[in-house]
Parts: C-alpha cells; structure tokens; sequence
C-alpha cells in the first residue's frame, strides 16, 4: 500500500488543478474543495518522500537538491556530472550541443 502514496498524491493534485482550470467550481459552488485536494495531495507526496528517502537534508528528501558541477563524464561526452552540496548525491546529464542554460 504504501508505494501508492505517490500515485494518490499526484492524482488529487491533477485532480484539483483539472477542476479549477475547467473552472468546475462555479457550476457546483465547492471552489474550496479543489483547493484542499492539491493541499492534501502535496502533504501526501511530501509525507511520503520524508519516510521514504533517507537522505538527511529534508530538502533533498523531497528532492530539491543543490547541484554543483564537479565534472566532465569520462565514458560518455558531453555529459555532465552534478553533485549535491548536501547531500553527495550524483547525478549525470547529458549536454545537447545547441542548448544554452546552465
Ligand atoms: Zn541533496
């Protein structure tokens, strides 16, 4: 049961921001009600990632983590290699040639 927490969390979120984007809430006057499942569905999510993850920023646990880049890969080119300032994680992203950004 507990690997479906994501799955609802998402789901009430979508759900919420569906009916007020279709503007649902003036039709049945439960405006609020939409607003409660995005909040109940990111409580859900973030109580979920808190109990799951072990990392020990709580940040990172939901998954704001704080990328620095620390390399270039040696097997693959033009992918790059991040890693988290607080948590050690690493991650390796490949670099398009055209893009910009960071
Ligand atoms: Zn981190």
């Amino acid at each position: 049961m507990k690997n479906k927490a994501p799955l609802i969390g998402y789901s009430l979120i979508f759900l919420g921001a569906a009916l007020i984007i279709t503007d649902a809430g003036a039709l049945f006057n439960m405006y609020y009600l939409y607003y409660i499942s995005i909040i109940v569905g990111i409580i859900i999510l973030l109580t979920y990632y808190l109990i799951t993850r072990s990392e020990k920023n709580l940040l990172c646990r939901i998954g704001f983590h704080k990328f620095e880049h620390i390399g270039w890969d040696d097997e693959v080119s033009f992918r790059l290699i991040y890693r988290c300032r607080r948590c050690g994680y690493v991650k390796r992203v490949i670099r398009s040639s055209g893009g910009g950004g960071m």
